[in-house]
């Protein structure tokens, strides 16, 4: 059985996010180590980092990922905020070495125009550089599959596969699907004959092996459109039968999936609950 998750607020401590998670039964999760839209966080505190990683173990909340700021862009043609962005991404893997996370989950960026082989060639060069920088992380850096708004990268399979060939050979790499995004990129998975045939594809392309992490969302727009808009689950277009094949397939029986949907109550529970409760259905 996959280790379902959610993504946890931060805002009232790091600890307050592992609360959170147990309270929702989660076995796995996600956080941002900083407000996501800000370019620096403050210093994380060596022993809260320390309280952190040992109430985590105890309570047996594994994996857990953080998740990059969304102001990153390694693939940007502006060399003050490529060097900016690269000055964060490390930043960003030494939080989650410190907090002891398992994986930092990147957006790889965008061309914004250069073209996609070089907003591809700029990132591999940002990370190449960390690399000679001297910077060794522990935690694995996993590329997420984009919805392809605008001109951000990775919406094809096949720009994942130059990130994971171009990333430094000494870190370990690998890739973060969103179900939401993935449907808006215009790979199905509902029906059941679209799963296989996406993930036939994703293998062929980039290796089903490469796959450590499940962004589980649905989509409010429908197959195609490029646009990132997530929906509770079973309230969107990526269909039901594509949930229950993820969840339920033997290649991805230990992965960790974890919820991106909307924090909000109906009636008076939370949505959260709602949406662990239909992938728990699904098995
Ligand atoms: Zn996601
Ligand atoms: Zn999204």
């Amino acid at each position: 059985m996959p280790r379902f998750g959610v993504h946890a607020s931060i805002a009232k401590g790091f600890e307050q996010a592992l609360v959170e998670g147990e309270r929702l039964d989660c076995q796995s999760l996600q956080i941002f180590s900083k407000t996501a839209s800000q370019w620096k966080g403050k210093i994380i505190d060596p022993e809260v980092a320390k309280k952190f990683r040992k109430t985590k173990e105890k309570m047996g909340i594994a994996p857990i990922a953080a998740h990059n700021s969304y102001l990153i862009n390694l693939a940007s043609p502006n060399d003050e905020l490529w060097i900016k962005s690269k000055a964060a991404l490390r930043d960003e893997l030494e939080r989650a070495d410190l907090l002891g996370l398992d994986f930092l989950v990147v957006h790889p960026g965008a061309h914004v125009g250069t073209g996609e082989a070089t907003g591809l060639r700029r990132i591999a060069e940002g990370l190449t550089a960390l690399e000679k920088e001297g910077l060794h992380p522990k935690a694995r850096l996993l590329f997420e599959t984009t919805a392809g708004q605008g001109s951000t990268l990775g919406h094809r399979f096949e720009h994942l596969r130059e990130l994971i060939d171009h990333a430094p050979q000494s870190w370990k790499t690998g890739i973060c699907l969103d179900t939401c995004h993935i449907v808006a990129a215009g790979y199905a998975i509902s029906p059941a004959s679209s799963y296989r045939q996406t993930m036939r594809e994703f293998d062929k392309v980039v290796g089903i092996g490469h796959l450590h992490f499940f962004h589980i969302n649905d989509s409010e727009k429908p197959l195609g459109c490029r646009v990132d808009r997530h929906a509770h689950l079973g309230e969107g277009h990526v269909g039901e039968e594509g949930f229950r094949e993820l969840v339920r397939d033997p290649a991805f029986a230990d992965k960790a999936m974890v919820l991106e949907t909307a924090k909000e109550e109906r009636g008076d529970e939370s949505m959260d609950l709602v949406n662990l409760r239909y992938l728990k259905y699904l098995l």
